[in-house]
């Protein structure tokens, strides 16, 4: 039997997830209102996404890798790094 703890509250799981259902849910909601976010406001970096919606930028970098498409306002590799 698999047993792990919720990566966010700590509650002990059953089975080998990062997070339990209820903040697996709160997470859901937040995934989905940065990406509203993002569909309404393209080209927002991780900082514009912080301040308009007041989410942690810590918690924001967990989802840079599902929103690869998201700019990261140095976050990220800088691609105007480019060399001329
Ligand atoms: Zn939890």
């Amino acid at each position: 039997m698999d047993l792990s703890n919720c990566k966010s509250c700590g509650r002990l799981m059953l089975q080998s997830k990062k997070y339990c259902e209820k903040c697996q849910n709160e997470k859901d909601e937040v995934y989905r209102s940065v990406r509203t976010f993002l569909s309404n406001h393209p080209g927002s970096t991780l900082l514009d996404v912080h301040r308009e919606l007041g989410i942690a930028i810590s918690e924001l970098l967990e989802y840079v890798r599902e929103f690869s498409a998201m700019p990261m306002g140095g976050y990220q590799t800088k691609q105007s790094d480019r060399k001329a």
